[in-house]
């Protein structure tokens, strides 16, 4: 059992032992709460096979954005900020013993005076969080009450409520949120739960809902063994909720599912709604993909005709701010040939076109309009949803009748769409990079993304800001955005070739 258990998790430094004694920290926990099996490795992974992502960064900048925009009359730093009733205290830290002995330590970015009574006087502080995204999330609530719980040790009365600001557009909105008694709870038994998982020394599994992996340090570590191993979850359509069904059903793994007959998974998928049964065959299918590392034709759409026969193409992708929902980049690459015809990568011209300002959008928009009547035969090609919608609600907003809004609609082909329609692709989702990569493209910048550029976007207009002009972080941009078209153009030709 022992030299199963040493195999299997070989690549980790098991030598070293998590030790009781050792406190936990509010970021490890938070890991935790994210997924159970990353906190395990912040401990026991192998340091180098974490990637650097772009998400801690950004939100730190946003974080920094959101509490410049609290009052700043009368603050100061640590404790003695509290001690002096200042109305903000920046760089709190804090440890204290919330778990029997376990001491949990806290770093609180800010706290802010508000009513009550503490150590101090008639006043008391609540925690401050700044989030990203749309929603407010377990990780948000249970941060809140780590920081509210540290807080009462130290101020010695309670915490009631906590703040959380987010921008909707380009304001700050704060929230607040009530500290109760269940929150407590929950976060206690977290601590528990999440001292238990460091004391095993196999890894918890890998997450069931796969699209948090998107933005981990550790992704390419647990794509390895989830690819080694057959999980379920690497089955385009196979999500959290699927993924249990189909192990009460008894299928456990890929090689399970790609032998399963079709209208036996359908009839027993059924019985928990008829929407489990209808993708059946779909998810048969692209595991017998994935196993034989096959492509799968499904079926041929008249819609790839329009590609084929023109005589050249626009390729469109754009690059956004989804905190303030702002376009900032609209790149388009015009191929002025078949695409039949053999390509030159290199000799595709690329357009940037900048939108620097949300208000800047009428010339944005003659300038597009410009660029897309040179030939006005051309399809445009882009792959996803969120390019005609945002193109067509800029046109509108800027008066396009409705005759001119009809003309683009139609000119616009979803390259997402048509391979998602035509084919199984021994892929383990159908996103730009990963398709592109299945065809051989290949991004000149490594251990790029979205996120990414829009680190790099925000940082070049904070130079801006300051005259400093970060010109290389601009060229950056254009040069990904400039690949994102070119990824987009290699899987159009791909499935043109297999036509
Ligand atoms: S990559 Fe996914 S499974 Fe692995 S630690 Fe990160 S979130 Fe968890």
């Amino acid at each position: 059992m022992e030299k199963l258990f040493s195999k299997r998790n070989a690549h980790y430094s098991l030598g070293m032992k998590w030790n009781k004694s050792q406190p936990i920290n509010d970021h490890l926990f938070r890991s935790w709460v994210r997924c159970r099996r990353k906190a395990w490795l912040e401990i026991y992974g192998d340091k180098q096979k974490k990637l650097w992502t772009a998400h801690s960064t950004l939100q730190l900048n946003h974080q920094i954005d959101c509490f410049h925009n609290l009052s700043q009359k009368s603050y100061g730093i640590g404790i003695q900020a509290c001690e002096e009733g200042k109305n903000i205290a920046y760089g709190i830290r804090l440890k204290y013993p919330l778990i029997g002995n376990k001491i949990i330590k806290g770093n609180l970015p800010l706290l802010r005076k508000t009513s009550g009574e503490s150590i101090w006087g008639d006043f008391s502080y609540q925690p401050v969080l700044a989030r990203q995204g749309k929603n407010f999330t377990r990780e948000h609530k249970l941060t809140l009450a780590l920081a509210g719980l540290l807080i009462k040790r130290l101020q010695k009365s309670e915490v009631l409520s906590g703040l959380i600001l987010h921008k909707d557009n380009d304001k700050i909105k704060m929230e607040k949120i009530k500290l109760n008694d269940n929150m407590n709870k929950e976060l206690i038994d977290s601590l528990f739960s999440l001292e238990k998982d460091l004391e095993s020394r196999t890894p918890p599994p890998i997450t069931s809902n796969r699209k948090k992996c998107t933005i981990c340090s550790w992704k390419k570590d647990c794509d390895a063994v989830a690819i080694k191993e057959g999980h379920l979850s690497e089955v385009s359509g196979i999500g959290a909720k699927r993924e249990i069904l189909l192990k009460q059903i008894g299928i456990d793994n890929i090689k399970d599912l790609s032998s399963v007959k079709h209208y036996s998974l359908k009839e027993k998928l059924e019985k928990f709604g008829s929407q489990h049964g209808k993708i059946s065959k779909q998810i048969i299918l692209q595991s017998k993909s994935q196993i034989t590392n096959k492509a799968i034709r499904l079926k041929s759409e008249t819609v790839i005709n329009s590609i084929k026969k023109a005589k050249g193409l626009y390729i469109y992708d754009i690059e956004s701010d989804p905190d303030i929902k702002h376009d900032f980049l609209h790149g388009f690459i015009r191929l002025s040939k078949n695409i039949q015809n053999e390509i030159d990568l290199q000799k595709t011209s690329y357009s940037p076109l900048l939108n620097l300002e949300k208000d800047t959008e009428s010339f944005l928009w003659k300038r597009i309009i410009r660029k897309l009547k040179v030939n006005k035969d051309f399809p445009i090609i882009h792959y996803g949803e969120t390019e005609p919608i945002s193109l067509l609600k800029l046109g509108i907003r800027q008066g396009a009748s409705s005759v001119e809004i009809e003309d683009l609609k139609k000119r616009f082909v979803d390259i997402h769409l048509l391979i998602r329609d035509c084919w199984c692709l021994p892929v383990r989702n159908y996103g730009l990079k990963s398709i592109a990569d299945w065809v051989g493209f290949k991004w000149g910048q490594g251990n790029v993304d979205g996120a990414r550029a829009l680190l790099w976007w925000r940082q070049w207009k904070q130079s801006r800001r300051l005259n400093k002009m970060y010109s290389r972080n601009l060229n950056s941009i254009f040069e990904y955005n400039r690949d994102d078209c070119l990824a987009t153009l290699m899987i159009a030709k791909w499935l043109i070739d297999h036509e």
